[in-house]
């Protein structure tokens, strides 16, 4: 029932980014997006500077902002929304202190080493080169026993294998003072044993298990859209499409989920794993950060942590990057992330496109652009197949 006067369409106005009271970093301009109705004339104004609506009805806007609490008012004929959120201070120079790894027993700030033992599954125990760097020297089975001291004035345990050192945090590692110390030397254990060492080459599809993980999921949103919607739900669907074009070129499909669960982040490589797929594939779309005009910072690319996976990654990437010759082909690129770090199974990571901003949200929802996506994943894994 609508009274006498009150238009029966609404504006609908609503702002994804920033959300009312979230906390950004210390930047000094902010993305701004949102929606209105599409196919609605009337132009869309952000602290009074009018921006562009896409034909979705989705706007993107850049806005100054300074450190403290901002306020921001998003106009659109007679709908007027306000919105704050808080930008934080600048970090004040200087208050950085950098970690210095110990390097040998004999450096004073360590305790007197005594036996640890491994408590988290395989990909939780990474032992890091050093404690600020996101690499993995080591993975550690659990129940692990290795030689280990804690630094003092510090979060990190010093362990000792084939004679290096690396680091673990205390979270990892139960100190057992009644059990012999290993020796430093003490052998590292190799995960990857016992796994092939090259691409399953001139092997039938039918005898090749891909593990396919769509990001995030449950409580983990991922990005948000200028309408409000998750990188999990794309990513979900942008899976089904690469599952269903590997089923019917003849892989067999594994998923680490086909809802909206959330899969804990150290659990899908180890299913990997577990599993012993022939190949790990996560789906993802990307966002900028607060500062950078997603419009311009767009691209597509797909990452690897080590060798095996980097492989992987540049055949597909090949090949999705032909897919989509509108987007900045920024090429297979190795980072360290949690998925791929795999050191038996080769793993990748896809960002198939940016979804915070208007044509990068449509494209990504598009189930026309999804399969034309998911073919191109699957010339690359027969591209990776035959090299
Ligand atoms: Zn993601």
């Amino acid at each position: 029932m609508f009274a006498a006067g009150v238009p029966l369409l609404s504006v609908a106005l609503s702002v994804a980014f920033p959300a009312e009271g979230q906390k950004l970093p210390a930047v000094g301009r902010t993305y701004v997006i949102g929606a209105v109705q599409a196919g609605l004339q009337d132009p869309v104004t952000v602290n009074g500077v009018t921006t562009g609506v896409w034909r979705t009805g989705a706007f993107l806007a850049m806005a100054p902002v300074v450190p403290g609490t901002n306020t921001l008012e998003v106009v659109c004929g007679s709908e007027r929304l306000v919105r704050s959120f808080v930008v934080a201070e600048p970090p004040k120079a200087g208050t950085w202190k950098p970690f210095k790894p110990v390097s040998s027993e004999d450096d004073s700030r360590l305790a007197k080493p005594s036996a640890w033992r491994t408590r988290g599954t395989l990909f939780m125990n990474r032992v890091r080169p050093r404690p600020d760097d996101g690499d993995a020297l080591y993975y550690l089975p659990p129940q692990f026993i290795l030689r280990g001291a804690e630094v003092q004035g510090t979060d990190w345990i010093a362990v000792w294998l084939d004679g290096r050192v690396g680091f673990l945090p205390p979270t990892s590692l139960v100190k057992l003072p009644a059990v012999p110390v290993p020796s430093a030397s003490q052998p590292a254990p190799d995960p990857a044993a016992g796994f092939p060492s090259c691409p399953p080459y001139g092997v039938p599809p039918s005898a090749v298990r891909i593990l396919v993980d769509p990001g995030h999921g449950g409580s983990d949103t991922g990005a948000i859209s200028p309408h409000g919607w998750c990188e999990k739900d794309v990513n979900l669907l942008q899976a089904f499409a690469i599952r269903d074009a590997l089923r019917k070129a003849g892989f067999q499909v594994l998923m680490t989920r086909e809802d909206d669960s959330f899969p804990a982040l150290y659990s899908r490589p180890k299913l990997a794993y577990d599993e012993r797929v022939d190949a790990f594939i996560s789906v993802h779309h990307n966002a900028t950060r607060a500062d950078r005009n997603p419009r311009e910072a767009r691209h597509t690319t797909t990452y690897a942590s080590n060798e095996k996976g980097l492989a992987l990654a540049s055949a597909i990437q090949k090949r999705v990057a032909e897919a989509l010759p509108d987007i900045t082909n920024a090429g297979a690129q190795t980072k360290s992330f949690a998925v791929c770090r795999n050191p038996a199974v080769p793993s990748c990571l896809i960002e198939v496109d940016f979804i915070n901003f208007p044509e990068g949200e449509e494209a990504s929802w598009d189930p026309v652009r999804q399969r034309k996506v998911a073919a191109a994943v699957v010339r690359g894994v027969q591209d990776w197949m035959h090299e």
